[in-house]
């Protein structure tokens, strides 16, 4: 645990009560082995388990489905059609729970499964059943792993990307913490891999048009994200009264 990382830390971070982190493929799968991560889940499990010994709720929104499943079923092109990537998902989520579970289970941890669509966010008896559910399963101490429903989400109706899902389950369980794991480490005034004068922004106070125009054009490759659907997933949190935090690692969060 990084001292100067809790240091810098936004003060909100240390009084969390309800946490939504959600993780991103690139960090849950190691793309070239075509598996889940192991030793980084364990000690993000590790990071959870301590956040719920001092008594915070933890909502883990994961990626990595699709990723998890591409070479087994030859799809090895960047750009995956709806059908293939629904397929892939169906494969992908089975070792992604596995793997969320086994890092969950080593720590004393439950995990639970929920496969939300946009519209389970949007139609209100949906999204009713959906806060209940998580409610009694955090009641039961459980960690709720969360993903989109690939399998059965159009184009029409899909997020498309976990940042804006986990936005809306932030919104959803009143959760006064959103953490965006990424593999940038916050919001730069322009893409810092191809401008080397890119500064980065430590604490973003509003949302202004400056700020939304940082977000530019999603990257390529296998994340969907990038920083344009982070800063859509900041306005949905923080209109709900919930402070975001775009961060590299988990350590931040845990405080000791
Ligand atoms: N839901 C997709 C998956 O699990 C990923 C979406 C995203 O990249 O945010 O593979």
């Amino acid at each position: 645990m990084s001292e100067a990382a809790i240091a810098s830390a936004p003060p909100a971070l240390a009084g969390a009560h309800r946490l939504v982190v959600k993780i991103g493929s690139a960090l849950v799968v190691d793309s070239k082995a075509a598996a889940p991560r192991a030793a980084w889940l364990a000690s993000v499990a590790a990071d959870i388990a301590r956040l719920r010994a001092r008594g915070v709720d933890v909502i883990v929104v994961s990626s990595g489905a699709i990723a998890l499943a591409r070479r087994s079923l030859g799809l090895t092109q960047k750009r995956l059609k709806l059908e293939e990537k629904q397929a892939a998902a169906a494969v992908g989520q089975i070792r992604l729970a596995q793997a969320w579970t086994e890092a969950l289970e080593a720590n004393g941890l439950t995990a639970a499964q929920l496969l939300l669509t946009l519209e389970d966010t949007e139609d209100r008896r949906r999204y009713l059943n959906a806060r209940a559910t998580l409610n009694t399963l955090l009641g039961f101490g459980c960690i709720p792993v969360i993903n989109e429903n690939d399998t059965i989400a159009t184009s029409e109706i899909r997020f498309g990307d976990n940042d804006r899902l986990a936005a809306r389950v932030a919104e959803m369980v009143q959760a006064d913490q959103l953490v965006l794991l990424s593999d940038i480490d916050g919001l730069y005034t322009a893409d810092p891999k191809r401008d080397p004068a890119a500064a980065h922004i430590p604490v973003v106070e509003a949302l202004t048009p400056e700020i939304e125009a940082m977000g530019g054009e999603p990257p390529p490759g296998y994340s969907s994200g990038g920083m344009r659907t982070k800063l859509v997933a900041a306005r949905i949190a923080t209109q709900a009264g919930c402070a975001m935090v775009i961060s590299v690692a988990l350590m931040l969060c845990t405080g000791e």
